[in-house]
């Protein structure tokens, strides 16, 4: 099989399972947006990925994302899902569609101020430590009201949703009660209309999970090793 037909076959297959998760949470299948999740992918098998009709691709360092973005001319959405640093703001704000791993109120002041200078509205989504696991970003569950309270104010930034990482596990369903917390968080914050806050995107689950994700309610997946295969290192 060629590297062109594995790429197209597992998105396929991706697909599938996407969609059948999507009916099984009582949605359709075109309710739930696939990220394709392109951290240390050459640009030639980004462009493979393209040419099956994947159309958002999600790195997780601004340096890459910037070389990417520069050489890569099919049109598609960049979403950053990695941890920014407010320095690298700047880089990026005229670049990505939507900024998934914002995890502090002095990251989104700089990223509202960025914005305002491009004279643009940037989409971004909270990213919530459910876990509370050490080595990840993300703000505790229960700081999330507060925070979107704090950010409502910044309006060349509009709050979207909310991002988490499940801690990883070979078996999935270990990790349904962190999906099911983030999406009762995300259901009752949408039912308080705060201010500038649009509570449309749930974006959780990965290569390993996206299926328990989708059924409890995610509505973006970010997916790579299970589109690319394995990555040579970890990033
Ligand atoms: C790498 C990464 C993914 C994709 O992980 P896979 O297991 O390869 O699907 C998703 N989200 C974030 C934030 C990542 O850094």
């Amino acid at each position: 099989m060629s590297d062109e037909e594995y790429i197209k076959n597992n998105i396929e297959d991706i697909r599938k399972r996407v969609g059948t998760a999507a009916v099984k949470s009582g949605r359709k299948p075109e309710d739930i947006r696939i990220i394709a999740v392109t951290k240390t992918v050459e640009e030639e098998r980004i462009i493979k990925a393209i040419n099956a009709g994947i159309s958002d691709l999600g790195e997780n360092r601004v340096q890459e994302l910037l070389k990417k973005y520069d050489n890569i001319n099919e049109p598609c959405n960049w979403h950053l899902i990695g941890h920014l640093q407010s320095n690298k703001v700047k880089y990026i704000i005229d670049k990505v569609t939507m900024i998934h791993s914002v995890d502090s109120i002095e990251l989104l002041e700089e990223i509202h101020k960025k914005a305002e200078k491009a004279g643009r509205v940037i989409d971004i989504l909270v990213q919530v430590n459910v876990a509370g696991e050490e080595t990840k970003s993300g703000i505790a569950p229960e700081e999330v009201r507060q925070f979107l309270k704090e950010a409502a104010v910044y309006r060349n930034v509009k709050v979207k949703g909310l991002m988490t990482i499940a801690p990883f596990s070979e078996d999935p369903e270990s990790v349904r009660p962190v999906f099911r917390e983030l999406h009762k968080i995300f259901i009752d914050i949408n039912k308080e209309n705060i201010d500038n806050i649009d509570m449309a995107f749930l974006s959780m689950g990965m290569s390993n999970d996206f299926e328990v994700a989708i059924e409890e309610g995610a509505n973006i997946v970010r997916i790579g090793t299970a589109i690319f295969g394995r990555r040579n290192y970890i990033a």
